[in-house]
């Protein structure tokens, strides 16, 4: 090995290195030490982009934001019960609701944003049928921003992939096809496999730190193993069509049958919650939709 490339090497895996230690800090909600390259105030910062290029991109679709009072007021009732008892309590949550019918979602962004459509109560297809199911939904959205799951899977993508790419940069510089080869693989390996397992690990513990969010601020949390059932009951159907999102996730079945695990210990929060909610209340009870009929598109569903 030539001195030069020995000293590039040797100073970009020392780059690497501090650039992976100045990323440790500790997660909210398990206390573990975990790898994020971003603050939270970074974490508020992009977020908020993400979210201001969202309602850009419905608002040029002609997507009603924020139009119907009465389902807007229940979706941030429930979000500020929701958030009232979350890990981290001091971001600047914000609900806002989207009067697309035909769209059966609902979104966490980083650092607070929530977004639910109002394809996720439609009485055909919809997942959620009562307040307590509503709760379960947007109790999940709020865990992913408390386990800060998206920066931390951006970081996680980043950091190997910045390794590898060095070993790749290495590599070339000493003539070493084979190690060049292998380098490659491995970034393939990566990304292929531990990114998609991590987010499936992801989804599930937003499952059951969601549950356990609805179950302290007092919706009953046997409402969340529900909705998952319905959605694996629906395997066929335009509901599980419609959900794009999901078809990365976990098999509905097992996260029903990891939240039924978990349900003893969200029930004895519920008990223990000082206000129980009438989360009960069908969602067919509330006031006509005022959303406006919009013209039929094409229009591809996001993920
Ligand atoms: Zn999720």
């Amino acid at each position: 090995m030539k001195v030069t490339h020995f000293i590039r090497a040797a100073a970009m895996a020392g780059l690497l290195f501090t650039l992976a230690a100045g990323c440790t800090t500790t997660d909210f909600v398990t206390g573990q030490p975990v790898q994020n390259m971003y603050s939270l105030a970074e974490e508020v910062q992009l977020g908020g982009q993400f979210y201001k290029e969202l309602v850009s991109g419905l608002q040029k679709e002609n997507a009603p934001i924020d139009q119907d009072p009465a389902r807007v007021a229940l979706v941030r009732e429930v979000t500020a019960h929701i958030t009232a008892v979350a890990h981290i309590t001091n971001l600047p949550y914000h609900a806002t609701f989207v009067g697309d019918p035909d769209f059966v979602n609902a979104y966490a962004l980083p650092g607070g944003n929530i977004m639910v459509f109002e394809g996720i109560w439609n009485p055909k297809e919809g997942l959620v049928r009562t307040v307590d199911e509503l709760a379960a939904v947007i109790g999940h959205e709020i865990a992913h921003v408390n386990c800060r799951h998206s920066t931390e899977a951006m970081t996680r993508q980043m950091l190997p992939n910045l390794l590898l790419a060095g070993g790749m940069i290495w590599a070339t510089l000493e003539d070493k096809d084979d190690l060049q080869l292998l380098f490659g693989g491995l970034m393939l390996v990566h990304n292929g496999l531990i990114v998609t397992r991590y987010s499936r690990a992801d989804e599930l513990e937003a499952d059951r730190i969601g549950m356990m969010y609805m179950a302290k601020a007092g919706y009953n949390p046997e409402a969340a193993p529900r909705v998952w059932e319905r959605l694996a009951g629906a395997s066929d159907s335009q509901l599980a069509k419609a959900l794009s999102i999901f078809s990365t996730h976990p098999r509905d079945k097992k996260r029903a049958q990891e939240l039924r695990k978990h349900l003893p210990e969200a029930m004895a929060l519920y008990q223990a919650a000082p206000i129980k909610r009438d989360g009960a209340r069908l969602l067919s009870t509330l006031p006509p939709s005022t959303t406006p009929a919009k013209p039929k598109s094409d229009k591809p569903k996001a993920d």
